[in-house]
């Protein structure tokens, strides 16, 4: 099994229930276990600031699926909690879940980039990594983590929420799609 770091985010219809249900929808993928969840994050948005806050999580997953089938997975989850594809990049979204690592692998062909891309940069993904990483993780390139995270800018909008049970926020879930 391949150990994966999933990025969730949320800035539409009740983020943290956004969230809530994306795990769910995460702990009954096929081949896949979910194995722990960060904290939830609130941060300001990247890009355009005419938009809400967003809140954020990793997840840890581990699974059989390729990373193309885990991607297809992961979009049809978006899709089915409402997000709808825009031209403007970076704007409001009820769910974004981005493979942030898939085990050692690099991967950059026209539907995916792992690591991902741009996870240096981002205080809302590196810090809930650090939650579920060991504290030496090197990333397949060779980057450290402790190194992104020391070389990444602050971010003072950051603010660190509650960590969800697993098991409470998909039994909630379950019985809401009953
Ligand atoms: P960003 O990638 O900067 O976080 P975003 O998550 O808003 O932006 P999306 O609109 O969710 O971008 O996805 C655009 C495309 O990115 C997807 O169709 C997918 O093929 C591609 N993609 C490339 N690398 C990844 C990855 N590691 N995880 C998820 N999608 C990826
Ligand atoms: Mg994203
Ligand atoms: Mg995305």
């Amino acid at each position: 099994m391949e150990q994966v770091y999933i990025g969730l985010g949320s800035n539409l219809a009740e983020p943290v229930q956004q969230l809530d249900a994306a795990l769910a929808a995460l702990a009954q993928l096929p081949e896949t276990r979910l194995v722990a969840i960060s904290a939830y994050y609130s941060s300001a948005p990247l890009g355009p600031s005419d938009q809400p806050r967003y809140t954020n999580a990793v997840a840890h997953l581990a699974t059989d699926l390729t990373a193309h089938a885990l991607l297809d997975q992961l979009q049809a989850i978006e899709l089915d909690q409402g997000r709808q594809r825009k031209a403007e990049r970076w704007g409001p979204r009820t769910l974004d879940l981005d493979i942030v690592l898939f085990g050692e692998h690099i991967i950059d062909d026209e539907r995916l980039c792992v690591p991902h891309y741009h996870m240096h940069a981002r205080p809302f993904v590196l810090l809930p990594l650090a939650e579920l990483c060991p504290a030496d993780l090197q990333l397949p390139d060779g980057r450290r983590l402790v190194d992104l995270l020391s070389n990444c800018p602050i971010d003072p909008t950051l603010q660190r929420l509650h960590t969800p049970q697993l098991g409470t926020s998909m039994a909630a879930n379950k019985h809401r799609n009953d």
